[in-house]
């Protein structure tokens, strides 16, 4: 699970990739795609997968510098940089010594996933000091860590880690947004052993070549599918059952008006759509969301502290606002590229530049073609490795796997009666890059929330539609 989940994230980022795994292993994971009974093969076809551009080297024939080596068991080898991770049950951990050799018999997937994602955060932050970068954050190695999934802290002593049951049924859960987080979710999902349940996965839109960087369950040969299908493909084979709607969340109320809507995942980017949902008034509420390198998880049951909208109340921003924001280019002229049709132009590459220390070689060919074009397929939200004096990373794989495989737990926590006790109460936020530095906290109402859930009329509604 954590050399598969490894391979998934840093194949995402980097070009040259070493895989030192044991010919002779046997593959007794799901490796999508695979048709060798052999770990090693499977492992190669489905980084090949991801991206077909990899060179990809088997561990015994590898020359010249790759940018990672992932490897399984006792490999010895000579690199100036590299990180050993393990991981039980729930629990990951990561060290800058090959110091963590034990072995777990744990058939949870939580904690291996958990723990790959710390590692490839790891070494993207070493693919930025190279490149670099003086961002404090990303300077800082993690040393040793044991990060826990159940309880969401870091480097307890005698951290709580309860086994899961052999079956586990989580009943009818909505997945609402099936891009990065969602996708991510789904990828865990399909590797918790004996877990059943219904999964109605909800998204119109459909995956894009610029996905691929943080879509768990994506390959090169998914970009242009629909996101739902894509997903659904991917639990096929476990006892999940999946019912895929292809629509936005809106038309998909409109046209099934009676579901009761028990739990809500919303990996939604957009606030219009979380409001909706929780004035859906579900039962339970699961988010999660990310920013550059930093991801929230919440957990609402619409009574106790923050609901959905409270996490939201802000005038949300128009289209060119945001534009505006996230590049540096100055509204009027945003508006005016939008409203004209006109071109991205040299003058705003200087603006992103300097707002937001992007490299300026990466955009030069896009001078002179339709900003609107430029805007949607080559800035919005695709990995900007920014060097300098604000240095930041944005969104990459696993910035957004680690919220998908922490609400898979969550998604456990819920359906397991034993582990309700340590469901997430009900923010937390860490940054991918200190992920030693941070614990989930309580967040109370906001008296400006839209969904108005301090009121005693809509606590009521709530209170009736779920008392039975
Ligand atoms: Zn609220």
């Amino acid at each position: 699970m954590m050399i598969l989940t490894t391979v998934n994230l840093v194949a995402r980022f980097t070009r040259r990739l070493v895989i030192g795994v044991g010919e002779e292993i046997s593959n007794k994971i799901f490796v999508p795609g695979a048709n060798s009974g052999r770990f090693a093969p499977s492992i190669y076809d489905y980084a090949k997968a991801i991206d077909p551009s990899l060179t990809l080297s088997h561990w015994d024939s590898w020359q010249g510098t790759p940018d990672a080596l992932i490897g399984i068991g006792p490999i010895q080898f000579d690199a100036p940089f590299s990180v050993t991770i393990n991981s039980d049950g729930w629990l990951a951990e990561l060290s800058d010594r090959s110091d963590l050799e034990y072995t777990s018999n744990s058939l949870n997937p939580i904690g291996a996933q958990a723990a790959a994602t710390l590692a490839a955060a790891e070494v993207f932050k070493e693919v930025l000091r190279r490149l670099g970068s003086d961002n404090l954050a990303v300077k800082k190695r993690i040393s040793n860590i044991r990060f826990s999934t159940l309880d969401l802290t870091a480097n307890k002593e005698n951290p709580p880690n309860p086994e899961l049951p052999s079956k586990i049924r989580f009943g009818d859960a909505y997945l609402v947004g099936a891009g990065a987080v969602g996708s991510s979710l789904v990828y865990s999902m399909r590797y918790v052993e004996g877990l059943s349940g219904r999964l109605t996965a909800i998204d119109f839109d459909v995956v894009d070549s610029t996905n691929l960087n943080r879509y768990l369950t994506a390959g090169r040969a998914d970009v242009g599918r629909p996101k739902v299908e894509v997903v659904s493909d991917f639990l096929r084979g476990s006892e999940v059952s999946v019912s895929a709607s292809r629509k936005s969340y809106e038309t998909f109320v409109k046209d099934t008006p009676h579901r009761p809507l028990s739990l809500i995942i919303s990996t939604v980017d957009n606030n219009q759509a979380r409001e909706h949902i929780q004035s859906d008034l579900p039962r339970g509420v699961l988010h999660g969301a990310t920013h550059e390198q930093t991801f929230v998880i919440s957990r609402h049951d619409f009574i106790n502290g923050a609901c959905l909208g409270c996490l939201f109340f802000r005038k949300p921003k128009t289209y060119s606002e945001q534009i505006a924001d996230e590049t540096g280019i100055l509204l009027p002229e945003v508006e005016l590229a939008l409203e004209t049709n006109g071109p991205f132009t040299a003058g705003h590459l200087t603006s992103m530049v300097e707002k937001r220390g992007v490299l300026r070689d990466k955009y030069l060919k896009s001078i002179g073609r339709p900003f609107k074009e430029v805007y949607a397929r080559e800035i919005c939200g695709t990995l900007s490795i920014q060097v300098g004096e604000r240095a930041e990373a944005a969104t990459a794989s696993f910035v957004s796997s680690m919220p998908g495989i922490l609400l898979m737990g969550e998604i456990l926590k819920e359906s397991v009666p034993e582990l309700r006790d340590y469901r997430l109460s009900n923010y937390f936020q860490m940054s991918m890059f200190s992920p030693d530095a941070n614990k989930p906290f309580f967040r109370q109402k906001d008296p400006r929330c839209v969904c108005m859930c301090g009121d005693s009329i809509m606590v009521d509604a709530y209170r009736r539609k779920w008392s039975s």
